[in-house]
């Protein structure tokens, strides 16, 4: 069943919306929520970079447009709503007017559509980037519990936003009666996540530098890498989202691990499961976001009963195993297009060689015909017996001919870059006298 924007929902399934559904998370929520048996429609302004959506709609969207969140809600039961301009600290420190701006208009929205489409569950991705720096100033930081979000001090720009957005859940939730649910993500890592480009997070970062690095190099690490933070793995963060969505907690909520390592103890462990011994230099002028930041799980784990089930070595290895494919994978297709260009290039080369020897053979042809030429009346005027009148005219004939043998010599000496004045070369030993050519 198709309406108006082609969306066609299903009515016999639960029918889910998961937006940000080419992004990271978004994209392995979608594969769990299949897997259930929900009906689901994905949206994004990109689809999935390492593989295809299983949704069973996926629509390029822009959530930024009222009337796209109006399209993507239509028809829909419950949102899971991921959709969001973000990235890791170096991005979001320095896009806070982008990602302010995207994000607000995004989630409005969002919120908005929602409530007109009569939604009855809506889940929001917020971030423990909404808790405030002072309880995030010493490396050995304690556990940081929902409640500490206020007074409020959240990480400029991006947290602000998310924080402000968490508030405007609760108010449609007052107002409107409109479920909504606040998940405050913590450092999520794993297969399939951004791990070059720029708007990649410190696990998939330090993967990919390992994977690039030769045993016994050392890799840049940002800041002096004593900062700590605690890792979640993928497949926990999913369910964690799912089991919280089922519940009927709807304050927000902590999804993250509460073992902290610090950045230096990452790239170790990344290291070990490499097999390489790598050094580490440290650049203290690259952002480096809060001292430390560990999560407190336990309103998760009494409302849902969840609980985290893959260490972190674990879930490292799983994704230093991918990164490291995408490594290989991108190093044979820069391979394949530098073969491709000088391949190209041959075939340019090849093209433009063979014109010039056409012309240059063409070049040479009417240059022997004018030397012909030249030649018979050179020889006609030297001929005594003719009247003066048809000497005079014999001579005016030649002119022409000189000047168009000189213009196919000087063709030829630029084809052939030789320079020659050799009359030789252009049949000029056939021709009796010098001429000013
Ligand atoms: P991601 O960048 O991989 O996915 C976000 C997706 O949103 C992208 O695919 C992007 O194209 C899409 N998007 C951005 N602007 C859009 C627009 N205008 N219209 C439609 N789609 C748009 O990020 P992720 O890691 O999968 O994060 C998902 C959510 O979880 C985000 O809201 C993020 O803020 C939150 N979160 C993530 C983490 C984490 O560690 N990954 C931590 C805290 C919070």
């Amino acid at each position: 069943m198709h309406d108006e924007d082609g969306f066609h929902p299903v009515r016999e399934q639960t029918r889910v919306l998961v937006t940000g559904a080419g992004g990271f998370i978004g994209h392995n929520l979608v594969r769990y929520l299949v897997d259930r048996g929900y009906y689901v429609r994905g949206v994004d302004l990109k689809h999935p970079s390492y593989e295809s959506s299983p949704a069973a709609e996926f629509h390029r969207v822009d959530l930024r447009s009222a009337d796209d969140c109006l399209a993507s809600t239509r028809g829909i039961d419950q949102v899971y709503h991921l959709a969001a301009n973000m990235g890791g600290i170096g991005f979001i420190e320095q896009n806070k007017a982008i990602i302010t701006h995207d994000n607000t208009l995004i989630d409005i929205h969002m919120l908005e559509a929602s409530r007109v489409n009569g939604i009855r569950r809506f889940l929001y991705t917020s971030s423990a980037c909404v808790y405030p720096r002072r309880l995030q100033e010493r490396v050995d930081v304690a556990p940081i519990r929902e409640e500490q979000a206020y007074p409020a001090e959240a990480e400029d720009g991006y947290g602000w936003q998310k924080l402000i957005i968490e508030r405007l859940c609760r108010h449609y939730r007052e107002d409107y009666g409109l479920r909504t649910y606040v998940a405050r993500l913590h450092n999520i890592f794993g297969p399939s996540g951004e791990w070059r480009g720029g708007r990649e997070k410190s696990p998939a970062a330090i993967c990919r530098r390992v994977a690039l690095a030769s045993s016994d190099e050392w890799i840049e690490v940002w800041g002096d890498g004593m900062q700590t933070r605690s890792y979640c793995y993928i497949s926990d963060c999913i369910r964690g989202i799912y089991l919280l969505m089922q519940s009927e907690h709807c304050d927000p909520v902590n999804i993250g691990q509460d073992r902290l390592v610090s950045i230096n103890e990452l790239v170790d462990i990344v290291a070990t499961i490499a097999r390489k011994s790598i050094g580490k230099r440290h650049d203290l002028g690259k952002p480096q976001g809060v001292r430390g930041r560990n999560a407190d799980i336990s309103v998760m784990r009494t409302v849902t009963g969840w609980k985290p089930e893959v260490s972190l070595e674990e879930g490292l290895e799983r994704t230093y195993s991918w990164v490291i494919d995408q490594v290989r994978k991108s190093q044979r297709e820069r391979a394949e297009r530098a073969e491709q260009a000088v391949l190209g290039a041959a075939v340019e080369l090849r093209k433009a060689v063979s014109m010039a020897l056409g012309d240059l053979a063409d070049l040479i042809d009417r240059l022997c015909i004018v030397n012909l030429k030249i030649w018979h009346l050179e020889e006609a005027i030297r001929d005594n017996s003719k009247p003066d009148e048809e000497i005079g005219r014999l001579t005016r004939t030649l002119t022409p001919l000189n000047e168009q043998r000189a213009t196919l010599k000087n063709r030829i000496n630029e084809l052939t870059g030789l320079g020659v004045q050799d009359d030789k070369i252009y049949g000029g030993s056939i021709t009796s006298g010098d001429h000013d050519d």
